[in-house]
């Protein structure tokens, strides 16, 4: 598995998935989810809508796959991060979830290359340092990583930016 590191806006990037940092209620908000919905256009939110209806809201730490509309990207994988208060530990363990579920959901249907926002480092407040930490760990350590030809970490302000460029 390919890891690369971009500076960018993830509603340009060309890559079977994208991830989008959603919300419980998969219905939109602020942020990358917003960036998302708005350029993605209806068929994503009529997709999230189905699966709202099919199983309800989708719990912290997991992940949906829908269309991505007219984006360059050919599925959104919403994963819904944690909101940084409480047990650190706990929010730590959720915010890895999620990206062990958006590539075990990718594995699932064939995707070969996934991108990555810095979920939860936005309105969700998770330490931009922690997050990055454990997003670059649990990407490395994913097992069945060999089925994933490359994934992209897209960080869209500077400070994020340098900080995954000195992981990485
Ligand atoms: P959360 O609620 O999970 O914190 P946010 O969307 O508020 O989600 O922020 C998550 C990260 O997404 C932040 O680091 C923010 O800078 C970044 N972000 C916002 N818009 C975009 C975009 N268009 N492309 C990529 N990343 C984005």
């Amino acid at each position: 598995m390919k890891i690369e590191l971009l500076k960018a806006d993830i509603t340009e990037i060309e890559v079977d998935a994208i991830v989008n940092a959603a919300n419980t209620s998969l219905l939109g908000g602020g942020g990358v989810d917003g960036a998302i919905h708005r350029k993605g256009g209806k068929a994503i939110l009529e997709a999230c809508i189905q699966i709202r209806n099919k199983q309800g809201s989708c719990k912290t730490g997991e992940a949906v796959i829908t269309t991505a509309g007219n984006l360059p990207s050919k599925y959104v994988i919403h994963t819904v991060g944690p909101v940084w208060n409480g047990d650190k530990e706990e929010k730590s363990k959720l915010l890895a979830d999620c990206y062990t579920n958006s590539l075990n959901l990718a594995i699932q249907h064939g995707i070969k290359s996934i991108a990555f926002p810095n979920i939860s480092t936005g309105i969700y407040h998770f330490p931009k340092d922690k997050a990055a930490e454990i997003a670059v760990k649990t990407v490395k350590d994913f097992e069945k990583s060999a089925v994933i030809e490359k994934v992209t970490f897209v960080c869209f302000d500077d400070e994020n930016y340098k900080i995954y460029k000195s992981l990485l």
